[in-house]
């Protein structure tokens, strides 16, 4: 464990499939929910930090009437339980239910989700970051002027890059995986931690 912990305020915005999780279409039960390799220690070493770890998370299969929220309670306690052998813990968790055509301000690329977050927990943006494999997270980060990191961890992650290629959209940093996103994050972190020690 490192002795530099970030300033208060300070969250990590983590979408879940694709980002945490093998992305299937809707996941819909707790069996589906399948962990990329280290993200629990991952998610961990973001603990050790003292940051917010939050989950932001399109779930439309709710809306759509394939899943209820109590199921999706379900597949979240699921993910608790396959984190917390490793120490590793979900600060909150916001989802947006609804479907693309109900034009609701919370399904992501929307900011809802990030609002109702650092409404509940006072974040200080210009600290936190958001982890992401598709464009409408990177989106968001651009939306609400955090760094977002783009993992190239599902089918839909080279279209962002495309995007960022050509101009439309800025990404901070690319990471292969979702460690190496951490990896990336924690370094943020603990130079600005450094930083600020030494009077700036
Ligand atoms: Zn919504």
């Amino acid at each position: 464990m490192r002795d530099v912990s970030a300033a208060p305020g300070t969250a990590v915005f983590l979408d879940r499939d694709g980002t945490l999780n093998h992305d299937r279409g809707y996941v819909t039960s707790p069996e589906q929910l399948v962990l990329f390799p280290g993200v629990p220690e991952a998610i961990a070493r973001l603990n050790h930090l003292g940051v917010m770890v939050l989950l932001v998370t399109n779930q439309s299969a709710i809306g759509r009437g394939m899943m209820t929220i109590e199921g999706l309670e379900l597949i979240h306690e699921r993910l608790a339980e396959l984190i917390r052998p490793y120490g590793a813990s979900i600060d909150g968790i916001f989802f947006c239910p609804h479907r693309p055509q109900d034009g609701c301000g919370c399904r992501k690329p929307k900011a809802g989700l990030i609002d109702q977050a650092v409404n509940r927990f006072a974040l200080d943006l210009s600290q936190c970051y958001l982890v992401g494999d598709k464009r409408s997270d990177l989106e968001v980060a651009q939306t609400v002027s955090v760094p977002g990191v783009l993992v190239m961890t599902s089918s839909y992650s080279a279209d962002v890059v495309k995007a960022r290629d050509e101009g439309q959209l800025p990404i901070e940093y690319v990471a292969d995986s979702f460690v190496d996103a951490v990896d990336w994050i924690e370094q943020q972190i603990v130079t600005r931690g450094n930083r600020i020690g030494l009077g700036r």
